[in-house]
């Protein structure tokens, strides 16, 4: 064997760099499943299984296209790392050199390097140019700026590589729609919105649900409902059905949320993406084209570009910036464990019971739910970020360390202190309230902070803003948040702050 092309299972473009500048009559592909992969984490039962299905498809079509791919099934090997599995390969195939795709993860980098050290085989890591922007690019752009903010960046990028541009100017002379993008559904409730295309499991996955379902028995979430594209195919037809049905109404209602609703307009296009079943490329062309044709306002195409071109690239920038210190961040000097429930979604809360709900059946939360609902909880209650980023790994179909970190430990928890968000997304329950429909239903009230009734979001978020108060003093955006804290007197911040312990002590078990 010349080279030995490691494939991970996030990185199944059959067009990458690694596989263009291969030889399938000198090289070998190698990829393998490993327990590890699975459990450094407590995996949802669905992640598990859109890795290990779509790895599977994945080196059936390139065998079809003629790669010889060295794989290993979980069940066929006792190697419990992607380390002592590559060691043990590189010593029976004795390659020339190894040479991976930069991985998404540090973790994985570094387990790489160090079996081909000890193996005393080289390995190239060679640059994804499934994203736009590469960390070297992202580094010289934040090179000297005292303050790294996404929207600089995306204007970047957006001129860079020529995208909803007018000339040099922004399409529509604006670069940002967030204004017009924040829309509730009002009383009347969303109405119809166009199911998604499903991708029902074929024989290729449904082998694999029956792998999961006897070797990750406790992990959490149920596979009833999987129905994630596992090739590049399916991705396509997704990437599809979302311009068609979904993108003219995403940017409106990106911000909303509504029970028992867990799709709304979004696209559901993320995990696809970070397995490389799909091009961010081609997702970011079809929605201008959408534009082109009439087919989506320019609100929606921008706000559905700024994720792609924006946030996603950003967060990676940081990710790589920023490791591997970044996930030791606690600036707010978090402690507590994760609530029981979060494994459970059992809570009379309503607005959780939803989103932790809708987790644990499909691996999938929308933006808001992730920031506004799961996150701020967490964020109000205290939680260490290592657990809450745990959590997050875990149990979404999408999660992978790159992009996850900074999404939880920066912006959903203020763990990095302002590098993500330039101050922490805390807001009371009637924040929920003025988004969605839940709180009609909840026994709780989110104008009450202290009492029978009081909402725990409400109660919290002045806890939080109690326990936090010399550090939030140093952060400019919380001046007003602050000030409204000094209007309570004694006597109601130590009731808030015995209704926050009790609320605590409730749910801690
Ligand atoms: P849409 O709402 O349709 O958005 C379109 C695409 O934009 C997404 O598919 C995604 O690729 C990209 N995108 C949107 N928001 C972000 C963002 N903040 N950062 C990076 N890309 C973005 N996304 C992940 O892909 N993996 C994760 O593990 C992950 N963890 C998160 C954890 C927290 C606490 C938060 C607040 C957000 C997290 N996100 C994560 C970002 C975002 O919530 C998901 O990408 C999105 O909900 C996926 O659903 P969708 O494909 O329907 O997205
Ligand atoms: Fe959530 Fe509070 Fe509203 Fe209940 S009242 S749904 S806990 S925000």
């Amino acid at each position: 064997v010349r080279h030995l092309l490691v494939c991970l299972g996030d990185q199944l473009d059959p067009d990458s760099a690694l596989l263009r500048q291969g030889d399938a009559s000198q090289d070998q592909l190698w990829m393998a499943e490993v327990d590890e992969e699975s459990t450094h984490v407590w995996s949802h039962k669905a992640r598990i299984v859109l890795f290990l299905s779509a790895m599977r498809h994945f080196r059936d079509e390139r065998e079809a296209d003629g790669w010889r791919v060295q794989y290993r099934c979980l069940d066929q090997h006792t190697a419990s790392g992607l380390d002592a599995a590559l060691t043990e390969d590189i010593a029976r195939l004795t390659p020339e050199r190894v040479r991976v795709l930069q991985p998404g993860d540090y973790r994985v980098l570094q387990r790489l390097r160090s079996a081909c050290d000890q193996a005393g085989v080289p390995l190239d890591v060679v640059d994804d140019e499934h994203f736009f922007d590469t960390p070297a690019g992202f580094n010289a752009w934040a090179e000297g700026r005292k303050q790294l903010r996404l929207e600089y960046y995306y204007r970047a990028l957006r001129k860079r590589f020529a995208v909803l541009m007018d000339g040099d100017q922004p399409l529509g002379g604006q670069w940002n729609f967030d204004k017009d993008n924040r829309r509730d559904f009002g009383s009347s409730g969303p109405g119809r919105i166009p199911a998604p295309r499903a991708f029902p499991p074929d024989p290729t996955t449904r082998d694999v649900i029956a792998l999961v379902e006897h070797r990750f028995a406790d992990h959490p979430g149920t596979l009833d409902d999987f129905d994630w594209p596992v090739t590049p195919g399916d991705a396509g037809q997704a990437l599809e059905d979302f311009v068609n049905h979904r993108l003219a109404a995403f940017g409106p209602y990106q911000d909303a949320l509504w029970a028992n609703q867990p799709w709304l307009y979004h696209s559901r296009l993320s995990a696809a993406m970070n397995l490389k079943l799909l091009s961010p490329r081609a997702a970011v062309a079809a929605a201008e084209r959408a534009y082109a044709e009439g087919l989506a306002p320019l609100q929606s195409v921008e706000g559905f570009i700024r994720q792609i071109l924006g946030w996603r690239e950003y967060v990676r920038g940081i990710y790589w910036r920023s490791m591997p210190d970044y996930l030791q961040g606690n600036a707010l000097d978090a402690q507590a464990p994760l609530p029981t429930f979060f494994w459970t979604g059992d809570t009379d809360m309503r607005c959780l019971a939803d989103a932790i709900g809708q987790t644990l059946r499909y691996g999938y939360a929308h933006h808001i739910q992730r920031l506004m609902v799961t996150g701020l909880y967490m964020l109000l209650y205290g939680v260490h970020p290592d657990a809450v980023h745990r959590w997050y790994l875990a149990v979404y179909v999408d999660a992978v360390e790159w992009v996850e970190a900074p999404n939880t430990i920066g912006m959903s928890q203020f763990a990095d202190d302002g590098t993500m968000a330039s101050k922490p997304y805390c807001a009371t329950g009637k924040y929920i309230r003025r988004m969605s429909n839940h709180c009609a239903d909840c026994r709780f009230d989110p104008e009450r902070r202290t009492g029978e009734a009081a909402c725990p979001f409400t109660t919290l978020y002045w806890d939080f803003l109690q326990r936090n108060r010399e550090r939030l003093q140093a952060v400019g955006r919380m001046s007003m948040q602050l000030r409204n804290l000094d209007r309570l007197d004694a006597t109601e911040l130590t009731a808030i702050r015995r209704q926050a312990q009790a609320h605590r002590d409730a749910v801690s078990g």
